[in-house]
């Protein structure tokens, strides 16, 4: 049996795919064209159950003691499999979201096969630390710190990027010793299963992966935080859902890793390359229809430019391409879901109600007949928008930003940093100086000077805030994915 197969996406525990129960199952839709793809089996709780339970006995069997040298060794393998089968993950992930094929391609599964390898790297180069203690009468003790793994790792994910976000949890998991029982978001579930195929051809043994479908409340999502099986929780999601997940772990005092939103700023100084700056600025409000927990929504810029970029965002804006995702011309997808276009469009009528001037946008784009079932947006742009908005303040998660002029650096900082979030900044300028000073100023996990989503996959990733708990990345994720045991020997 595949991942998907006579219409179905399966669910993935202990080594092999369930068979699905047509009374319990849900839509897979595609979001460029409205129409249902697949249908998804939803895991009650029995099923959740058995994949916790074979999750522990795979680390019982031995794959928690597996040398790290074979660990590594299979996933630089799932990476090269994944290469070898790349457009087959590119077609899933277009299935899942309707993203443009380029953008499938270039960034989401590309990243996933860097995943891999990159933290394959990470933990076959990991050391430990160790310490020499004086002790009275001129004896010493040595002490030295063993990482063992957490154990079974309940991996929570979104739909916006949900290949890359789920591999950036799962290849560190994994090459750490744990195993995981991963619960995609129920918008996009179809790499998560076809992961599992790859991950079995490796020879990945059975328990260690596992792949549970189904919502949040009253579902798989919530039946996995609460069951008593797991010993930590990955969670990437909305700030509202962290904060539900925190307490539902709570009383078993589980350890947790939130990446969560975030309401973005960038700084613009006059002093920047216009051309440059508005090419990065592009890219930072627009990618992936603005479905990026990074997505700058707030552009705080330099009054003596103000009027540049502004003008300048709004052609770039009607230079995106809209439509067909399968054509490698197309920049910019749907939003995911017919709901999550309502809660955009509810935030633009808000920020009408709130006297924004509509630069650009504002409504639904007519594509055509064959993509008129999906769920398209307009990119849009405001202007005469304060802090005090709440489409100023709010994470919408769409093409959309606010463009609010400054007059003074320490005003910048201050715009900026007024939020309850703090993941990602961007600061836009030619002065050095500057570009440190005020970057180090931001309140973020995460602040980039004249670029944005660069991404280095050794150094932290996370943010502070309602932006979440807790750092992944290089040594980050180490420090979550395993428990250290100190040794202490008197020599
Ligand atoms: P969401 O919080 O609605 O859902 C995330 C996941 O949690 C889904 O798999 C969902 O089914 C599950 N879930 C929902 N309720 C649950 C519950 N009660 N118990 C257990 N699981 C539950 O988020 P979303 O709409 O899928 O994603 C968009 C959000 O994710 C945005 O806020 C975005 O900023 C954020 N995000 C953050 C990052 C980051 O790295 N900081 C990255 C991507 C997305």
């Amino acid at each position: 049996m595949t991942s998907q197969c006579d219409g179905w996406i399966r669910n993935y525990v202990d080594g092999s795919y369930v068979e699905p129960d047509a009374s319990s199952s849900f839509d897979q839709v595609d979001p460029a064209t409205g129409r249902v793809l697949a249908k998804v089996h939803e895991a009650d709780k029995a099923l959740v159950d058995r994949a916790v339970t074979s999750a522990r006995r795979a680390l019982d069997n031995g794959w928690a003691d597996t040398p790290v040298r074979e660990r590594t060794a299979l996933l630089r393998r799932a990476a090269d499999r994944i290469e070898e089968r790349f457009e087959e993950f590119v077609a899933a992930e277009m299935a899942d979201t309707g993203k443009p094929i380029t953008q499938a391609r270039e960034l989401d599964v590309a990243r996933a096969l860097t995943n891999f390898r990159t933290f394959a790297d990470i933990v076959a180069a990991a050391g430990q630390e160790s310490f020499v203690t004086d002790l009275a009468g001129g004896k010493q003790a040595l002490n030295y710190a063993i990482r063992k793994p957490l154990g079974v790792v309940a991996v929570i994910v979104p739909w916006n990027l949900p290949l890359l976000l789920l591999t950036w949890k799962v290849a560190p998991a994994l090459a750490c010793g744990n195993s995981v029982v991963v619960k995609p978001s129920e918008e996009t579930p179809a790499t998560a299963s076809l992961l599992a195929e790859v991950l079995e051809e490796v020879g990945l043994p059975a328990g260690v992966y596992n792949v549970v479908h189904g919502f949040g409340a009253n579902s798989a999502g919530e039946f996995l935080t609460t069951h008593p099986g797991i010993d930590g929780v990955t969670f990437t999601g909305s700030s509202a859902t962290g904060s539900h997940v925190m307490k539902t772990v709570a009383p078993r005092v589980r350890p947790v890793s939130f990446e969560l939103g975030g309401k973005n700023a960038a700084i613009v100084f006059d002093d920047v390359d216009i051309d440059e700056a508005l090419t990065g600025l592009t890219k930072s409000v627009f990618t992936n229809t603005g479905q990026v927990c990074l997505c700058t929504e707030r552009v705080y810029v330099h009054r003596s430019i103000f009027d540049d970029i502004a003008g300048g965002l709004v052609e770039r804006a009607a230079g995106l391409r809209l439509g067909d995702p399968t054509l490698t011309a197309t920049t910019t997808g749907p939003l995911i879901s017919q709901a999550h276009r309502k809660k955009v469009l509810d935030y633009f009528e808000i920020a009408e109600q709130e006297g924004a001037k509509v630069l650009t946008g504002g409504g639904i784009p007519d594509l055509g007949q064959d993509l008129s079932g999906g769920s398209w947006i307009e990119p849009t742009l405001w202007t005469g928008l304060t802090n005090k908005n709440r489409v100023v303040r709010e994470e919408i998660f769409g093409p959309v930003a606010a463009l609010i002029p400054f007059d003074t650096e320490a005003e910048a900082i201050a715009l900026a940093n007024d939020t309850e979030y703090g993941l990602a900044a961007s600061v836009w300028t030619n002065d050095l100086r500057r570009g440190h000073r005020v970057a180090q100023k931001m309140n973020v996990g995460i602040s980039w000077v004249n670029t944005w989503f660069t991404r280095e996959l050794r150094s932290p990733f996370g943010g502070m805030g309602l932006s979440g708990i807790g750092r992944e990345g290089g040594e980050s994720s180490l420090h979550f994915y395993t428990e250290p045991t100190n040794v202490c020997v008197q020599l």
